[in-house]
């Protein structure tokens, strides 16, 4: 068993001055029971808590880590930045070159706004999808996460799932009556909401490849079926590549999938570990943004010139460096082969859904489409399972609705102790 006694005293410390002893939700591991480990510093591969325990790291602070921890050029350019001061408040070299470089990867955006959080970037971009067509309502989808703005605390994955609390409590009822509902993957019901919401669905916004509601996979023709339906409807599309921007490929899901959004929200990534997010699309769109436009949009500290130099480093690694993104697939792959022999030598029939270098394991027979499949999940089974886990040293994410990401730092060593450990964990629960 592990020895984690030092993070149980900080624990129980956190809980008496932070909410629940965390800063987000899912950290406190109350999806899977157990206390969190408190993690005291991190390097390529592995996460290291404060009893010195290591781990190999599945979640890369949530997607950003995408090149592994201790990046040296991301390194490098963060204390390069820090000398010239911390933050001015003006503009700066660094934004221009950070917002050239996306519209380069992200062919789909002509201009974007930074921001300081995923979360950010969503409340926003629906802000102007609503400005510039003149509409209030939006559609999203169930089992989908948008962050913490308001209107997308309905049928929220994630932590909201995992907190059993999709609808919070401070959501007004006259916010959530504007956010439509629809099952992920189900073309036929968007149809039906846009039909009976005749000029008033401003947006469309959905994650491409659902990453929060464990990692769920757009079924063919879903994708382009919605680019029709906004077309024909002159709704705005947005896709929430917060986690799958710069991950699934260089210009993230859409390039992948070959769907075109009229916006895309970023993040994770494209901070490099500091605390950025992004809206860029289409010019006509993003010229009615503030000073351009009238949709007011601001930030003290957006664009900050050390978040910056991180993002612009990370992204820019990552523009010239394709190989990653086959490095990342190929170890996904044979960690997913592992699992299916593993779970065909043990008799088990769970599923796998694996796009890149996101996938899920759920402990399920069922194919997994949407959240209504998602939610049949063994969770209480999922726990005893992460917890067997983390004893052999594999950090996974802590509830069975979050996606697993595998780093550049992920090597052969670690691919092999994960399908063994996992082999070995599966036997026990069986
Ligand atoms: C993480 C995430 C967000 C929220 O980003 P924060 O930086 O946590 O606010 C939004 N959308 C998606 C798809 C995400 O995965």
């Amino acid at each position: 068993m592990l020895n984690n006694s030092r993070s149980q005293v900080l624990f129980n410390q956190a809980k008496q001055y932070i909410p629940g002893g965390v800063n987000s939700p899912v950290r406190a591991f109350k999806a899977v029971g157990g206390d969190p480990l408190f993690i005291k510093r991190a390097s390529g591969a592995y996460l290291y808590d404060e009893d010195d325990n290591g781990f190999i790291d599945f979640i890369n602070s949530w997607g950003p880590m995408i090149l592994g921890h201790g990046n040296e050029l991301i390194e490098a350019a963060v204390t390069e930045a820090v000398k010239s001061s911390l933050s001015f408040g003006a503009p700066t070299k660094k934004e221009v070159d950070i917002a050239e470089l996306i519209t380069h990867m992200v062919p789909s955006i002509d201009k974007i706004r930074m921001v300081n959080s995923g979360t950010e970037a969503t409340m926003s971009a629906i802000r102007v999808a609503r400005g510039y067509t003149g509409r209030d309502k939006i559609i999203k989808f169930e089992g989908c996460y948008h962050g913490h703005g308001d209107s997308f605390l309905i049928a929220a994955g994630s932590g909201a799932i995992t907190m059993g609390s999709p609808d919070s409590p401070g959501v007004t009822k006259g916010t959530a009556k504007d956010t439509l509902l629809a099952p992920f993957n189900d073309l036929d019901k968007v149809k039906d909401l846009v039909t009976a919401n005749p000029d008033q669905i401003a947006s469309i916004i959905l994650e491409p490849v659902a990453g929060n509601m464990g990692c769920v996979l757009p079924e063919p023709g879903f994708l382009q079926g919605l680019r029709d339906v906004c077309d024909q409807q002159g709704i705005v599309l947005i896709f929430d590549e917060v986690m799958t921007g710069f991950r699934l490929a260089k210009g993230g899901a859409q390039e992948l999938y070959g769907v075109m959004p009229d916006i895309t929200t970023l993040g994770k990534i494209i901070g490099g570990g500091m605390p950025v997010g992004a809206y860029g699309g289409k010019e006509e769109i993003m010229n009615y943004v503030s000073p351009e436009g009238p949709v007011y949009q601001a930030g003290t500290l957006s664009g900050n010139p050390i978040a910056m130099a991180a993002g612009y480093t990370m992204l820019s690694y990552l523009n010239e460096h394709d190989e990653v993104y086959q490095q990342i697939e190929r170890s996904t792959q044979k960690i997913v082969e592992g699992i299916k022999k593993n779970l065909e030598l043990l008799g088990l029939n769970h599923t796998i859904n694996q796009v890149g270098s996101m996938f899920s394991l759920f402990f399920s027979s069922e194919r997994i489409v949407d959240f209504e499949h998602a939610k049949n999940c063994d969770t209480e089974k999922f726990g005893r399972y992460f917890k067997a886990m983390l004893d052999r040293g594999v950090y996974l994410a802590p509830s069975q609705f979050e996606t697993l990401f595998v780093s550049s730092a992920i090597g052969e060593d670690e691919i092999n102790k994960t399908v063994d450990s996992n082999y070995e964990v599966l036997k026990l629960l069986m």
